[in-house]
């Protein structure tokens, strides 16, 4: 099938020689029609950047952006404008309604500004307010309206032109956690609904993960995995990604030829590197097995409600396990044998020592 979307080597820099920033360093992404895709990173890794490009707000400095076959970047500034305003939906931070207008004209106004008949305006957003379920509150104003009515406002008038693809720029970020938790999944079921093809940004993994059909990570630049929530959980492309989706134990190991030497002992475990090589093995803290024993100390544990964190100090190295919390041996100071699945193990070479980081 061919994506609605797809970068080619997408480059952006700002600014000139030294004081050059590298935006994005060569972006490859597909989105296919009808998807739902979170971008999560940390600050600065050119989340908002790829969205304002993806959006026609910006170009690419080299490389290609083509929607549904028009390369976006090779248009002129007005055709930009028409592109906008012909395929896109934007959705920013805190929603940015009126708050004292109605949820009608909270629609009708940006239909206004681009210059709908007045005769068209009304039909339009009252379909749209019907669209997200929300006919009936038309006349409400927005601060009379919840979180989750205002949410569907917000993407009822990105909605109100008919864009072949939404951009969500943080929508939920300026909430309260407790209503985002309700707010991401009214999100996703109307989004399922519509099958609009959606692009969120994000830098929270939990709504990454909740929501998205598929999450792409970014660090410094640079796309380092696309998945579906749980390849990227299950299946990191390497020890960044892992961590960035959730807790992840990265401990340093060395091949040996059937095995590996992990905490001083041979574990047996099939992979393809040279004896020797130096190895980082990832492991999440749910998936080691805490029992009676000897070889790690427990010393703290952290009450999670569904569970118990224990951090536990092996060979002078911390390592993260995840307990039920009716676990009898997760008492501070207490001793406890540990068990690393080797299934649950993912190994990825260790960054040479003196190479390059960003
Ligand atoms: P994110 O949204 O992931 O926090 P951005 O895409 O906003 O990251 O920024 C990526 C990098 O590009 C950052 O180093 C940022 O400082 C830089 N940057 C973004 N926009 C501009 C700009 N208009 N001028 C100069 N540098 C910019
Ligand atoms: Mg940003």
């Amino acid at each position: 099938m061919t994506p609605l979307i797809r970068f080619e080597q997408v480059v952006k820099t700002y600014g000139k020689g030294e004081a050059q920033v590298v935006a994005l360093a060569g972006v490859d992404l597909e989105i296919q029609s009808g998807e739902f895709v979170a971008v999560l990173g940390p600050s600065g890794s050119g989340k908002s950047t790829t969205m304002n490009i993806l959006g026609a707000l910006d170009t690419p400095t080299s490389g290609h952006y083509y929607f549904n076959g028009i390369d976006v970047g090779t248009l002129s500034r007005d055709e930009r404008a028409v592109f906008r305003r012909d395929y896109i939906g934007f959705v920013f931070q805190g929603f940015n309604l009126l708050k004292r207008t109605t949820a009608l004209e909270n629609l009708e106004l940006p239909l206004i500004y681009r210059g709908v008949p007045a005769a068209e305006r009304h039909p339009i957003a009252m379909a749209t307010l019907e669209r997200v379920g929300l006919a009936d509150r038309h006349h409400h104003t927005a601060s009379e309206l919840s979180g989750g009515q205002q949410q569907r406002v917000a993407i009822a008038r990105a909605l109100a032109r008919q864009p072949r693809f939404l951009l969500l720029d943080e929508p939920l970020s300026a909430l309260d956690p407790q209503i985002r938790g309700r707010l991401r999944n009214e999100l996703k079921s109307l989004q399922r609904r519509l099958g609009i093809t959606t692009l969120m940004v994000t830098h929270d993994q939990a709504e990454a993960l909740a929501i998205a059909d598929r999450i792409a990570v970014m660090r410094a630049g640079r796309l380092l995995q696309i998945g579906t929530p749980q390849e990227i959980y299950a299946a990191p492309a390497d020890p960044f990604t892992g961590a960035f989706v959730g807790a992840l134990n990265l401990l340093p190991a060395i091949a040996e030829m059937q095995s590996v030497r992990l905490f001083d002992k041979p574990l047996a475990l099939r992979h393809t590197y040279a004896p020797g090589t130096k190895l980082i093995a990832a492991i999440r803290p749910e998936c080691i097995a805490v029992t009676p024993g000897s070889g790690a100390a427990v010393t703290s544990r952290e009450f999670q409600g569904a569970f118990v964190r224990l951090s536990l100090q092996v060979q002078g190295l911390p390592l993260l396990a995840d307990v039920a919390n009716t676990h009898a041996l997760a008492t501070e100071g207490a001793e406890a044998a540990f068990r690393l699945p080797p299934d649950h193990i993912r190994l990825f070479a260790a960054p040479e020592a003196g190479a390059a980081r960003s």
